[in-house]
C-alpha cells in the first residue's frame, strides 16, 4: 500500500469503550497546520474545552507525524507528542528521536489521537489498519528498559515501542516517557497523562510506502545536505558534536556563565572538567543508539551499573541537559554518580531536567532548614549522591516527602512554604531549562514567553552578549529563532539540524517537495506566526496572560560567581517589560499579551477560534 506524504487520516482511540474511528481531515487544515506542532495546537485546541484536568479522561494524547515522516529526508526519524500538561495546565509539545511518527505513518495515518482511560493497564497496539487493546498487567510497576526489552520480545524489532515507568504510572506531574531506550518525550508531564489513562505502551508497525510529491527535489536537499556534513568535518564545533553530541557544551555553557550550579545560586560549576565528555569516556560503551535516518548520530551510551542491582550493567545515553542539571546543579562532580542519576531517570521515567531541579530544590531547602531530616528520612546536601538516587525513587513511588516533590517544584515550593517559593525555578510550572539566562541577554525573553514554559528548545536570541545593555535590540533575532522552531516543528525535523546545516531554504524545498505546496519564505512566517498565536489562544483560554509571562525570583538575583558575575537576566525589570512590549507587538498581541481580533483573522484563526 502506497500513501502520499500526508495520509489524510488520523486515527482515533477511545480507552474508556475500546473503540475506533478514523477521521478525514480537510485538506485546508495540513495547508494551515502541516503536521507535528502546528497540527498538534490545531487538535488540541479544536478538542479540548477550557478548564480540562489534564489527568482526566477527556485530555487528549496526539502523536503527530509530519510531512517528512516515512520519506528519505535527512533527520526525520522523529515525532510530536502534543497534550494539555498536567505539571503547568497549559499546551504542551514535546519531540521525541526514534521511528514511532514513521511507523504511524506507514500504518497509514496521520496522527495517533489517545482519549479516555482504560479499566486495566493497557499496551495500544497498531499494526496497519489493525489497532488492539492488550493487558500490560504484566509489565505494571517495571522500569522503561525491562518494558521496553519484554515488549520487544514480545513484537519483534520490528516494532517501535513508547512506554512509561512507574513515575508515570504513580502520577508524578514530571514524568516522562521513553521510546527505544535512549530518546524521550521529558518535559511537562506526558508519562503522568499515559499514567492516568491507564496506559502503559503504545507500540506501532506499519508496512506502507509514504510518497514524496517530488521525490527528486527530497534527494536532492539530502545530496547537499550528506555532502555539506562531509565538508564541514573539520570544523570544531560540529567536530565536538560528531564525538560527544550535545555533552561538549558543558564546557561551553559553564565559559559562557550559563551553567546551572547549586539550584541556579551561580552560573559556574567549578568542578566543570569533572563532568566533562572526556571524563566520562571510561564508561564509553561505543554503542550508538541514535535516530535512524541521521547522519548526525548525536546518541553516545555509556555502561554503568544500576544503582539498584549494583552486578546489573546498564547502557546510559548521555546528554548536555541532563548532564548540567543532574551534576552541577546537584553539586555533584563524579561522572559515574551522574551516569547513575542519569539511569534512574531514564528508567523510572522522569524527566531529567525536572529531576535536577526538584532535587537542587530539596538540596538548598534542606541546607537552608526550610526542610529537615526528619521531612526526608536522611540529609540532602549538594553533592550528595546517594541521597539524590533515594530521593529520586521517592519521588517515582510518592513515597514520603517523595509526593510532594512529584508535582514539580511550583507545587512543591507552594505546599512547603517558608520561603521555599524563592528557591522554585521555573516558568510557569515548567522547571528551567540547563542555560542560566543571566549569562545570555534577552535569553529571559524566550523563558518567559515560552507556551510550555521554560524550555530552551523555544528560539534563542542572537548574541553572545551578557545582559550587560539593554535586550530591546534582541527580542526580533529571539522572534525569529521561535518561527524557525515552529517550522522544524511542525515538519518534524531533528532540531539539531541546525548543525548540518539544514537551511531555513532548504526545510522550505523539504516541504515543498513533500506536499506540493508552494510556500515561500513569507508564508512561511506566517505559518509560524499562526503556530505562536494558536498555542497562545489556548493558554489565554486557561487563564494565561502577561502576569504569567515572568521569569523566577533567582533571576533577577546577581549571579554570584564565574564569568556571568554580578548579572542579572535583564539590566533592570522596566527593560524586561520594555522587551515584553516588543515581543508582543512584533506578535501582534495587546499590552496584555493577547492575540487582538486583527491578528486573529489575519493568520486564518478566527473560524477556530
Ligand atoms: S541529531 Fe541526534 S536527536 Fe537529532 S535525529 Fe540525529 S540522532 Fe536523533
Amino acid at each position: 500500500m502506497t500513501h502520499e506524504c500526508w495520509t489524510g487520516k488520523i486515527l482515533w482511540v477511545d480507552l474508556s469503550t475500546g473503540s475506533t474511528n478514523e477521521e478525514s481531515l480537510d485538506t485546508s487544515v495540513y495547508e494551515q497546520f502541516l503536521g507535528g506542532k502546528g497540527l498538534g495546537a490545531y487538535l488540541l485546541y479544536r478538542e479540548l474545552e477550557a478548564g480540562v484536568d489534564p489527568l482526566r479522561p477527556e485530555n487528549v494524547l496526539f502523536f503527530l507525524t509530519g510531512p517528512m515522516q516515512g520519506l528519505n529526508g535527512p533527520s526525520v526519524a522523529r515525532w510530536t507528542l502534543v497534550t494539555k500538561s498536567p505539571l503547568t495546565g497549559l499546551y504542551l509539545d514535546s519531540h521525541c528521536g526514534h521511528a514511532l511518527g514513521r511507523e504511524i505513518k506507514k500504518s497509514g495515518y496521520d496522527v495517533l489521537c489517545v482519549k479516555g482511560k482504560a479499566d486495566k493497564p493497557t499496551v495500544l497496539v497498531l499494526e496497519d489498519d489493525s489497532l488492539r487493546l492488550e493487558s500490560a498487567e504484566d509489565l505494571w510497576g517495571r522500569g522503561i528498559h525491562d518494558s521496553t526489552r519484554i515488549l520487544r520480545e514480545r513484537f519483534g524489532d520490528d516494532h517501535i515501542v513508547y512506554v512509561i515507568g512507574p513515575a508515570g504510572e504513580n502520577l508524578s506531574l514530571i514524568a516522562a516517557a521513553g521510546s527505544e531506550l535512549a530518546h524521550q518525550t521529558g518535559r511537562g508531564g506526558p508519562g503522568a497523562v499515559m499514567g492516568s489513562k491507564n496506559l502503559k505502551a503504545v507500540v506501532v508497525r506499519g508496512s506502507g510506502m509514504i510518497e514524496a510529491y517530488d521525490s527528486d527535489a527530497i534527494s536532492e536537499v539530502n545530496r547537499e545536505v550528506t555532502t555539506s556534513w562531509k565538508d564541514m568535518a573539520t570544523d570544531a564545533w560540529n567536530f565536538d558534536f560528531r564525538r560527544y553530541g550535545t555533552s561538549f557544551l558543558i564546557e561551553v555553557s559553564n565559559e559562557r556563565g550559563q551553567f546551572p550550579t547549586r539550584n541556579w545560586q551561580t552560573s559556574f560549576f567549578e568542578e566543570n572538567e569533572k563532568v566533562q565528555p572526556e571524563a566520562m569516556h571510561e564508561w564509553y560503551s561505543g554503542q550508538h543508539l541514535s535516530c535512524p535516518q541521521c547522519i548526525m548520530r548525536c546518541t553516545h551510551a555509556h555502561r554503568v551499573a544500576d544503582p539498584r542491582a549494583p552486578k546489573m550493567a546498564v547502557e546510559v545515553t548521555s546528554e548536555y541537559e541532563t548532564e548540567a542539571m543532574l551534576s552541577g546543579n546537584l553539586g555533584i562532580s563524579d561522572p559515574y554518580i551522574l551516569l547513575q542519576l542519569n539511569h534512574l531517570c531514564d528508567d523510572l521515567g522522569i524527566d531529567t531536567i525536572a529531576a535536577g531541579s526538584v532535587l537542587a530544590f530539596a538540596m538548598e531547602a534542606f541546607e537552608r532548614g526550610i526542610i529537615t531530616e526528619d521531612d526526608l528520612g536522611f540529609s540532602m546536601r549538594f553533592g550528595d549522591g546517594a541521597a539524590a538516587m533515594e530521593l529520586l525513587q521517592m519521588i517515582a513511588g510518592r513515597e514520603g516527602i517523595g509526593d510532594i516533590l512529584a508535582n514539580g517544584v511550583r507545587r512543591a515550593a507552594e505546599r512547603i512554604g517558608k520561603g521555599s517559593e524563592e528557591l522554585a525555578v521555573h516558568v510557569k510550572g515548567l522547571s528551567v531549562a540547563a542555560w542560566d539566562p543571566r549569562g545570555k541577554k534577552g535569553m529571559g525573553l524566550s523563558y518567559a514567553t515560552a507556551e510550555v514554559g521554560a524550555s530552551h528548545l523555544r528560539g534563542w536570541p542572537s548574541t553572545t552578549d551578557k545582559p550587560i545593555s539593554s535586550a530591546i535590540d534582541v527580542v526580533e533575532s529571539m522572534t525569529k529563532a521561535r518561527d524557525e522552531k515552529h517550522l522544524t516543528d511542525s515538519l518534524v525535523v531533528c532540531h539539531f539540524t541546525y548543525h548540518l546545516p539544514l537551511s531555513h531554504n532548504q526545510k522550505i524545498r523539504l516541504l515543498n517537495g513533500a506536499t506540493g505546496l508552494e510556500y515561500d519564505e513569507e508564508s512561511v512566517k506566517v505559518f509560524a506566526e499562526r503556530v505562536e498565536t494558536l498555542t497562545r489562544l489556548f493558554n489565554v483560554r486557561e487563564g494565561v496572560s502577561r502576569k504569567d509571562d515572568e521569569l523566577p525570583p533567582r533571576f533577577w538575583q546577581p549571579v554570584a560567581s564565574g564569568p556571568a558575575e554580578g548579572m542579572r537576566s535583564f539590566v533592570d525589570r522596566a527593560d524586561f517589560e520594555a522587551c515584553l512590549d516588543r515581543f508582543y507587538e512584533l506578535r501582534g498581541w495587546d499590552k496584555n499579551g493577547i492575540p487582538t481580533d486583527e491578528t486573529v483573522e489575519r493568520l486564518g484563526l478566527k473560524d477556530i477560534r
